[in-house]
């Protein structure tokens, strides 16, 4: 069988005028993209390939030519990318169509989609909840039915996390083997471009397609392929500290661990020492790089810019005080608080070498076992509003999924169980290249727990 169900490669020629009124009618519930426009996507491609006429959103921070690119802030509304990214590049040149830009939080910065500027994505399975993020859009479009995929950016857990609380597949490949070229920058030497999608095959052929080497990025490099052909036969299982979890995460990652163990992978409990520094070094490094990469956004050369301004000077503080939004801000600061002259080696060296000690303490683990099984976020899906997280919580809770990013290790979130109609996800971390291993535990449970269908999936147009 095709990896995709058959009316995909229609949906944009055969049933074109049914699909996008399909996908406008839905997504007047769901609010996933930011502008659905599948005619430019059509205008874009010429080729024929695997992905002939597969449909796919893109998350806005993602360079596509022609579409606005604005990385959901106001401070780049209005702008259109005059280019296209590689990784996007490479599946129009394999005949995939982008129809849409998807909506994110501000620069990826955030775990629900609601610091967006534009609008709040709901969560397929409850509207009145969020669908995570930042690539909230992306994740909450496959699980409305509107794509079979689409691509995320992960610094800190923003394909894994959505894709978690959307029931669906998401994928985090090894740090630079996928171009970052397009990719707008929040924190350079931890983002990466991800695939989020209803199957786990669809994650495989879509991320094959996009790796490689590119000159145009040159921290991109060419992916060696596995070291041992995908195999698995011994699963790290992070112990579940008592209370961290609720109790519906706690009950579907025990679920996990039986399957897993049903399958005849051995699996064995771990405890990862330096665990407990992954948030405050991710928010170190994240926030340092931030700072500099925003720096660029000045209202002069393009984007917003704010109007009766009196001097250059006064056009950069008005266009970045009135096109940020607050949480942008505080990154921001916290930035530049931690680069400060006279603090460097207290904050930001500090927080290197302990990311190198995370990154041995992983590499030694991976000498006993061959993946690691953890949480993806220790809560389901919340609501919208500071009522169930406030944004500090929603940062503590980034802890299980910042690892695989302050290590640039491959990871995946995988639909684990559905709790009081919320959909749970669990992760797995292999070791540098080793995408394979993930796809081959993720298949095998996948036979078992297939990614549920949200209330708003639909498998026709009608
Ligand atoms: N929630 C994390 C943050 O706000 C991760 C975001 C991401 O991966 N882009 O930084």
């Amino acid at each position: 069988m095709h990896i995709f169900e058959k009316r995909w490669s229609t949906a944009l020629s055969a049933d074109k005028k049914e699909y996008t009124q399909f996908v406008m009618r839905q997504d007047e519930t769901v609010e996933s993209f930011l502008q659905f426009d599948p005619e430019r996507g059509i205008a874009l491609q010429h080729t024929n390939g695997s992905l002939a006429g597969i449909p796919f959103g893109v998350k806005d921070n993602l360079a596509v030519d022609s579409y606005q690119l604005t990385c959901g802030s106001k401070i780049l509304s209005g702008f259109t990318s005059p280019y296209t990214a590689t990784a996007v590049q490479k599946l129009i040149d394999n005949g995939a169509v982008v129809v849409g830009k998807t909506n994110l939080d501000q620069f990826g910065m955030g775990s629900s989609t609601d610091t967006s500027a534009f609008k709040k994505t709901n969560n397929p399975w409850d509207t009145e909840r969020v669908a995570g993020g930042s690539s909230g859009g992306s994740a909450a479009a496959v699980a409305a039915g509107l794509v079979p995929f689409a691509l995320g950016t992960d610094t800190g857990g923003s394909v894994r996390q959505p894709a978690s609380f959307c029931g669906i597949y998401g994928l985090k490949p090894t740090y630079g083997v996928v171009s970052r070229y397009g990719l707008t920058a929040y924190a350079s030497s931890l983002d990466v471009v991800g695939v989020l999608s209803k199957t786990v095959d669809q994650s495989r052929i879509v991320f094959n397609l996009m790796k490689g080497q590119d000159e145009r990025d040159n921290t991109s490099i060419m992916h060696p392929g596995s070291s041992n052909g995908g195999a698995v036969k011994r699963i790290g299982v992070l112990t579940a500290q008592k209370g961290v979890l609720h109790p519906d995460v706690e009950k579907s990652y025990a679920e996990a661990v039986g399957r897993l163990q049903q399958n005849g992978y051995t699996t064995r409990e771990i405890d990862i020492e330096t665990m407990k520094y992954v948030v405050p070094v991710y928010y170190t490094i994240a926030t340092a790089e931030a700072s500099a990469n925003l720096a660029r956004y000045t209202g002069i050369r393009y984007g917003y810019a704010a109007q009766d301004a009196k001097s250059s000077s006064d056009l950069m503080e008005e266009s970045r005080n009135e096109g940020f939004g607050d949480e942008i801000k505080l990154r921001i600061l916290l930035g530049t608080y931690v680069l400060r002259s006279g603090f460097q080696d207290q904050y930001y060296h500090r927080a290197q070498k302990i990311r190198t000690a995370i990154r041995n303490e992983f590499s030694r683990l991976f000498n006993e076992v061959d993946v690691i099984l953890m949480p993806v976020f220790p809560t389901p899906p919340f609501k919208h509003g500071d009522s169930e997280l406030t944004p500090f919580q929603q940062k503590v809770a980034d802890k299980y999924t910042c690892a695989a990013n302050l290590t640039g290790f491959p990871a995946i979130s995988i639909p684990s169980s559905v709790e009081n109609g919320l959909p749970v996800g669990v992760q797995l971390i292999a070791p540098p290249f080793e995408e394979e291993r993930l796809f081959a535990v993720a298949r095998v449970c996948e036979k078992d727990f297939p990614s549920p269908d949200s209330p708003l999936y639909k498998t026709s147009w009608s």
